[in-house]
């Protein structure tokens, strides 16, 4: 069996060892004589993986006691309205970051519920950098602030936190949660999908500090009402329970590498590694500002578009898959997660040296 060299930007390669053992335990989870799609999510067996998951996953990011841990369905982009139902909490406005194609989403969601100030924007240079926090204009009555800390599309990614005072920073981590440490009492909530750096689609992850919980506007859905779920140990529906399980899994694999502090080191030398073959060529380029620049998500573009096809033809011939940009931007992009290990990256640059070699 060949395995590809997965560069999608998600749902995204896993672990191979967690594949495995999940392979392993389709039919029979531990002797329970079930696979974990058939289980109960209210009996032992279920409740068990629930519970280790969230243990695992506040270990790993030493998430505070007084932060409710909720795996939900929906997605971010549910998300882009559970929010501000959840989050604005009497008040009529929030600010947000416009970085790129996903904070527009958010930002246009947003508008359904509430006022929406755009703090900050960095459209003016085609979302090439992050605007610096001394260019914000917040507003003193926003509910809260909203970021996309790292934009999957576009590849940029905040390397600071920003400060809000007393207002609650909210960020959409969909896409490097994981990746780094991260301070979580700096945020009042995060909130992110799993299919890019953690598990299966159907899972949403939200960490909400508590004290903001209990006040969702009233059409607030049950079902994505913080305060319901979080009171029902998020099984106020079926919560997506394989998703659950495969993401401890995950939690577990990411415990045996070092846990985020080793993560990180390995993420910073495989996008160094893309990131300085990019700036020495002369053939292909990056399109972001060096300090903004996304560990995760690395677009890049040849200065001849019309190599594009020809260079993801070969890419593929190599078993190098899902390079194609996305369409709003063009160009390349490769997603390198966490699961991509070294080596991937080493192939990828190797191709495109030998490329650029070859046509330039
Ligand atoms: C992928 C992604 C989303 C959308 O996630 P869905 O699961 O499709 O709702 C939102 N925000 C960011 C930053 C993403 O990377």
């Amino acid at each position: 069996m060949a395995r590809a060299i997965n560069f999608s930007a998600g749902p995204a390669a896993l672990p191979e060892s967690v594949l495995s053992q999940a392979a392993a335990e389709m039919l029979d989870w531990h002797g329970s004589g079930m696979g974990v799609m058939e289980m109960s999510h209210r009996g032992k067996e279920f409740v068990a993986i629930h519970s280790e998951a969230e243990a695992d996953l506040r270990e790993l990011m030493s998430i505070p006691a007084n932060y409710k841990v909720l795996f939900l369905q929906g997605g971010a982009i549910a998300e882009n309205a559970i929010v501000p139902m959840n989050m604005l909490r009497g008040g009529k406005s929030a600010d947000y970051v416009n970085t790129g194609e996903w904070s527009k989403k958010s930002i246009k969601e947003a508008k359904k519920y509430c006022t929406v100030n755009v703090a900050a924007s960095s459209e003016d240079r085609n979302f090439a950098y992050i605007p610096s926090q001394d260019t914000w204009k917040l507003s003193k009555d926003a509910a809260y602030v909203h970021i996309c800390s790292n934009e999957t599309i576009g590849g940029l990614e905040y390397h600071w936190v920003p400060q809000t005072g007393d207002v609650p920073l909210v960020a959409d981590m969909s896409s490097h949660i994981l990746s780094r440490p991260v301070d979580v009492s700096k945020y009042g909530l995060i909130y992110g999908g799993a299919q890019k750096n953690i598990g299966p689609a159907g899972l949403t992850i939200v960490i909400v500090r508590d004290d903001l919980i209990g006040q969702a506007l009233p059409i607030t859905p049950s079902a994505f009402d913080y305060k319901q779920q979080a009171d029902n140990d998020s099984m106020l529906n079926t919560p997506p329970t394989y998703g659950i399980y495969i993401a401890g899994l995950v939690f577990k694999w990411l415990k045996q590498q070092g846990g985020l502090i080793e993560i990180e080191k390995r993420n910073i030398e495989k996008s160094n590694l893309l990131y300085d073959y990019l700036d020495a060529s002369k053939f292909f380029v990056s399109p972001i500002d060096k300090r903004d620049r996304s560990r995760m998500n690395v677009p890049f573009k040849l200065k001849d578009e019309s190599l594009d096809g020809e260079f993801l033809k070969g890419a593929e011939a190599r078993g190098m898959v899902q390079l194609k940009g996305h369409r709003a931007v063009g160009g390349m992009r490769a997603s390198i997660y966490n699961a991509m290990p070294l080596d991937g990256v080493r192939k990828l640059v190797e191709y495109m040296r030998e490329f650029e070699a070859q046509k330039a």
